[in-house]
């Protein structure tokens, strides 16, 4: 998730009480946030005239991340949730934009709290997995795996808890250059893994 502002003062509020996150929603009153539009993930679906279609009847809300104010030190952990909207591009799920730690060599980890979903992983030497998420289950993001949730649920969020080390980075450019080795869409009713067409 994107790197948040750190002030003394929300510092302090954290470490003088326990967080509170919605089992149903993922808010908490005490993160920071961000949101994702549709309009910035051209480029990233496979089905090009299906995005324009949908982004020209609106500029849909695809997902939000919330993420706590710690400090971006390599012994603080940033944790937050991850909020992904249902909906298709075409075929396609709806995803986050997924990425790369800046820092390859830091792992993360994600536990599904709401939805019906999935975690792509792969690494820059081509290796991957989807990994199923429902309510209950944790996926670990091993070193070196850019990693994207997609929501395969036709009308729930998916909503996801993550942890990673605070001073990891995120590297969104390389996903958003050569896009990723595998997608998931819907074939008769059930989501499959594919080659992406246009991976470069
Ligand atoms: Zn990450």
């Amino acid at each position: 998730m994107a790197g948040f502002n750190v002030s003394d003062k929300a510092l302090d509020f954290l470490l003088g009480c326990t967080i509170d996150f919605d089992l149903d929603t993922g808010l908490s009153s005490k993160l920071d946030t961000g949101k994702r539009y549709l309009s910035q993930m051209r480029g990233l679906y496979r089905d090009s005239a299906a995005f324009e279609a949908m982004l020209r009847k609106e500029d849909t809300l695809v997902y939000e991340f919330h993420g706590m104010p710690v400090p971006e030190d390599p012994g603080d952990l940033a944790f937050g949730c991850s909020i992904l909207n249902p909906g298709k591009v075409g075929d396609e799920y709806f995803f986050t934009k997924g990425h790369f730690h800046t820092i390859l060599e830091t792992g993360e980890v994600y536990y599904c709290l709401k939805g019906h979903g999935y975690m792509m992983l792969e690494n820059p030497e081509g290796e991957w997995s989807a990994h199923e998420l429902t309510p209950g289950q944790a996926v670990y993001v091993p070193k070196r795996f850019a990693h994207r949730s997609i929501n395969v649920s036709p009308a729930e969020q998916l909503v996801t808890f993550f942890a990673f080390r605070a001073d990891a980075g995120h590297d969104y450019g390389s996903i958003e250059t050569r896009g990723y080795r595998k997608l998931l869409v819907e074939r008769d009713g059930a989501p499959a893994v594919i080659d992406n067409p246009n991976w470069a």
